[in-house]
């Protein structure tokens, strides 16, 4: 991207943040109450390219928990360690056609959950990444994931993890059924299942902002290179599978709708983040706005995607 071309990026984003400002559509969620009570007014954005260029508007560094959005980067880190037919021994990579937190663990071909983008998938990657390590040593192997990515570390929501775990029942149930199968890679112990929960709700505690999640993205639309380290997080191959199931299955219920309009990878997130890959311009736009709609997904940032395609010609599969 040139820095004309980034220019005119830049101008849209500031249009469509002023445009989509008065937007109040949708509620945050509710389930725990550091979501409950965030303010539901918050909009930034934020583009980074793989060579590091960046702009954003609004509250584009303001601290939220990543969510869902740290699913993506468990399947790069599992990926990364294991290599893909392993991984794939434990996760499937089809579309699951319920909800994202299905608790009644319906298990795909094979009796693998269907695909890392699911929380019993989400589980079962995470659960594979520094598999037999201290907890610690884990945390600190996904934590360095993340600085690599954003060039800076991220922080620790410790009141959403605590409230994660409070309400967890439905991931500990999901994370015994999987166990009870020999569908997941636990912890040790009789109480592993409930620890691999515990891990999972921790790193969906990282707090991030927009800014530092476009690093994180623009590191999947530049082959696995941090935009700011140069470092090879994540290998060629990894970037583009976790694209793939992003593009199939990241915005939740509304994955196919989102591939029809705007058919470009994005994963969203409960807080309200939604990060959206532009492979081929190798640069990720992210949102962060509470407000999310019946799917799930923040409602500004669902325009923001779609408008931005609209704009400059993006989806991969209009105007041919
Ligand atoms: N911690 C949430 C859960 O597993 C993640 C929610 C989300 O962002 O989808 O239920």
């Amino acid at each position: 991207v040139s820095p004309d071309e980034f220019q005119e990026y830049a101008r849209s984003i500031e249009a469509m943040y002023a445009d989509l400002l008065p937007n109040r559509d949708g509620n945050v969620a509710d389930y725990i109450p550091t979501l409950r009570d965030a303010d539901p007014e918050r909009f930034g954005i934020a583009i980074c390219t793989a060579d590091g260029q960046l702009f954003s508007i609004g509250d584009a560094e303001q601290g939220f928990s990543v969510q869902s959005t740290s699913k993506p980067f468990n399947y790069a880190m599992a990926l990364s360690q294991l290599g893909p037919t392993e991984v794939h021994q434990w996760v499937g990579q089809e579309q699951s056609g319920g909800t994202f937190n299905d608790y009644r663990l319906s298990l795909g071909e094979g009796r693998r959950p269907h695909n890392p983008m699911i929380n019993a998938g989400a589980m079962a990657t995470l659960a594979l990444v520094d598999h037999g390590k201290q907890t610690s040593d884990r945390f600190r192997t996904v934590r360095e994931t993340w600085t690599a990515m954003m060039g800076r570390p991220p922080g620790f929501d410790q009141e959403t993890y605590l409230a994660e775990k409070a309400t967890g029942d439905g991931n500990r149930g999901l994370a015994s059924l999987m166990k009870a199968a020999d569908m997941l890679k636990a912890e040790p112990g009789e109480d592993g299942a409930a620890r691999t929960a515990d891990f999972y709700f921790q790193i969906c505690s990282l707090e991030v902002d927009a800014q530092g999640l476009a690093a994180a993205g623009a590191t999947l639309a530049n082959g696995g290179v941090s935009p700011y380290s140069g470092e090879q997080v994540f290998s060629r191959e990894t970037a583009g599978r976790v694209l793939s199931v992003m593009g199939h299955s990241g915005m939740y219920n509304d994955s196919g709708k989102f591939s029809d309009q705007v058919g470009l990878p994005a994963k969203s997130g409960v807080s309200g983040n939604v990060m959206m890959v532009v492979p081929s311009k190798r640069l990720a736009v992210v949102t962060f706005s509470p407000r999310l709609d019946a799917a799930g997904n923040s409602v500004r940032g669902v325009e923001v995607c779609k408008r931005f395609v609209n704009e400059f010609g993006l989806h991969p599969y209009r105007g041919l």
